[in-house]
């Protein structure tokens, strides 16, 4: 039983975002695999923090309270890359909901209300700042999220596994130690642990910062002293195909509630895997969700979509079919490999073949009359495969596809582990392949990531305005590059150094270059979005 309202639950989760029973919703996923175990499972969507009366009406867990800030960490959600507050910006007010350091909030408010209920945090937030870390909008290295919660125990990554793990425990009355894919406090470093530096060293000494940022993996027993305390990851458990064939042929009811209007877009999309190869510098993805691809099987996938068929809204549109990366389904490989090194090796098997098949069959589905692919694709690994790229010009594009080159200057490109820019023979066979059909190509673009300097950001501009005198409209967004906790592009930011080469990196940090590298790429008439936004809207 899953429920909003009423007592006696096993576990209450608790979550930034309103719950929304749907394979998108991280809250959403944890609470019916809770519940397809027996458990009986209440959630608190987005609570008022300023009152204490939403964290009372569920009452007291007998097992643990689950605490999220929902699918984004809050100070993102909150602020943009300048740190404007998005509740207070003219050009695109909004208010979240959700306070800032979420996870911190409801965790301390619910020490204080039920002082004896063990508290779990999950969720991006708690994931990526489990270690000490770069705060970019308090500008300095905060503590492990475990020491300023006092939380019981930290899920990172997806969480089913951990989260039934620890249920099982605590119905039992065993210790949190050990779960795989947590962090918990201790006072002694067991065998086999990894001695991070400190939270201590890496706050004052940025070569220390750097050794830390290297030693971080999702595969490796670490510790991190603070203070005579020490935080201890055990690994992430392995998931198969039979796991995510499990979790996502679970029966959500993707109802989503009037006040989340937002996910309505999302309702009828299909996951198709999770994990990442892709490795770029400033995304956090694979230390959350991992650097492997796990798929799921083609039956399970088409039985999801058979189902929606079903469903009595359902008009025909699967939203979207994808995963963190779209075209990466398929790519599965167990070899016992280091991080990171998956996209230029020669055993990955580029073909795009279950891919391809899979969009076939899905296609032939009765009831479906087209599937989108909106998730984003890696533009270069789509190039290995004529074919692929084919099937999806022709049936999956909405009238735009998004990539993302983010740079086109070799350094910035290096430094955000991206690979040599190939969109213009990107561009070129989307033309090809379009050819008779409406649609068109846009690509995000970062600025003042760490290697950026005025230079590079001419550079960039004069790109595409070249792009755009050929008549092209070539962005569809530029963001000001954000360091989020715990990424190799964050550790360049605060320490001014690449952790991979020792190197020395230029680093754009003051409000005024930012904005001016965003400005430069305005001033020279490029036109944003479908809509092509005005000047002062693409500064906010
Ligand atoms: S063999 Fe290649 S593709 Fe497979 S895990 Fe290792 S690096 Fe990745």
């Amino acid at each position: 039983m899953i429920a909003t309202t009423g007592k006696g639950f096993d576990i209450i989760l608790v979550s930034g975002e309103p719950y929304v029973d749907h394979p998108l919703s991280a809250v959403g996923v944890i609470a019916r695999v809770l519940d397809a175990k027996g458990y009986k499972i209440g959630v608190v969507g987005r609570p008022d923090w300023k009152k204490d009366a939403d964290f009372l009406k569920l009452g007291p867990p007998r097992l643990f309270f689950g605490i999220t800030s929902g699918s984004m960490d809050s100070l993102l959600v909150n602020y943009t890359a300048l740190k404007r507050e998005r509740s207070t910006d003219p050009n695109a007010p909004y208010d979240s909901g959700i306070p800032d350091r979420a996870v911190l909030v409801y965790a301390n408010i619910i020490k204080r209300l039920y002082p004896d209920s063990v508290i779990v945090l999950g969720g991006i937030e708690a994931s990526l700042r489990r270690f000490a870390h770069y705060d970019y909008w308090e500008n300095k290295v905060r503590r492990s999220l475990l020491l300023d919660s006092r939380a019981d125990i930290l899920v990172y990554g997806p969480g089913e596994k951990q989260a039934l793990e620890i249920a099982r425990r605590l119905d039992r009355s065993e210790k949190l130690l050990g779960v795989p894919g947590t962090c918990v406090l201790d006072r002694e470093l067991p065998a086999g642990f990894i001695d991070l530096p400190s939270y201590e060293q890496v706050s004052g000494d940025p070569a220390k910062f750097c050794e830390a940022q290297r030693l971080f993996s999702n595969r490796r027993r670490l510790a991190q002293a603070h203070a005579g305390r020490l935080v201890l990851q055990y690994p992430m458990p392995e998931y198969t195909t039979a796991d995510l064939d499990w979790i996502y042929g679970l029966p959500f009811s993707r109802n989503v509630p009037p006040d989340y209007p937002e996910f309505a877009m999302a309702r009828f999309s299909v996951i198709t895997h999770r994990g990442c190869i892709g490795d770029c510098s400033f995304c956090s993805l694979t230390l959350h969700q991992g650097d492997r691809i796990v798929s799921r099987s083609e039956d399970s996938i088409l039985e999801e979509i058979r189902r929606l068929t079903r469903h009595p809204e359902f008009k025909g549109y699967i939203d979207d079919l994808g995963g963190p990366t779209a075209n990466m389904y398929g790519m599965d490989c167990q070899s016992p490999c280091p991080e990171g090194r998956c996209l230029p090796c020669k055993k990955l098997d580029r073909s795009h073949g279950r891919l391809i098949r899979l969009m076939k069959r899905a296609r032939a589905i009765p009831g479906v009359k087209k599937i989108f692919v909106r998730s984003g694709i890696r533009y270069d690994l789509a190039m290995e495969s004529r074919e692929y790229l084919r099937e999806l010009c022709a049936h999956h594009v909405s009238g735009l596809l998004k990539i993302a080159p983010e740079h086109v200057s070799p350094q910035v490109l290096r430094l955000m582990n991206k690979g040599r820019d190939r969109s213009g023979e990107f561009r070129r066979l989307f033309k090809e392949l379009s050819r008779g059909r409406r649609q068109e190509l846009k690509g995000y673009y970062m600025v003042a990531h760490p290697g950026t300097s005025e230079k590079e950001a001419r550079e960039l501009a004069r790109h595409l305005r070249t792009l755009e005198q050929a008549g092209e409209r070539p962005v569809e967004g530029v963001q000001i590059f954000t360091p989020t906790p715990l990424t190799r592009s964050t550790c360049m930011y605060h320490t001014g150094i690449d952790p991979v080469t020792g190197e020395a990196v230029y680093v754009p940090r003051t409000f005024t270059e930012k904005k001016a590298q965003k400005r430069l790429l305005v001033e020279t008439g490029i036109s944003y979005g479908r809509r092509g936004r005005t000047k002062d809207s693409v500064l906010a």
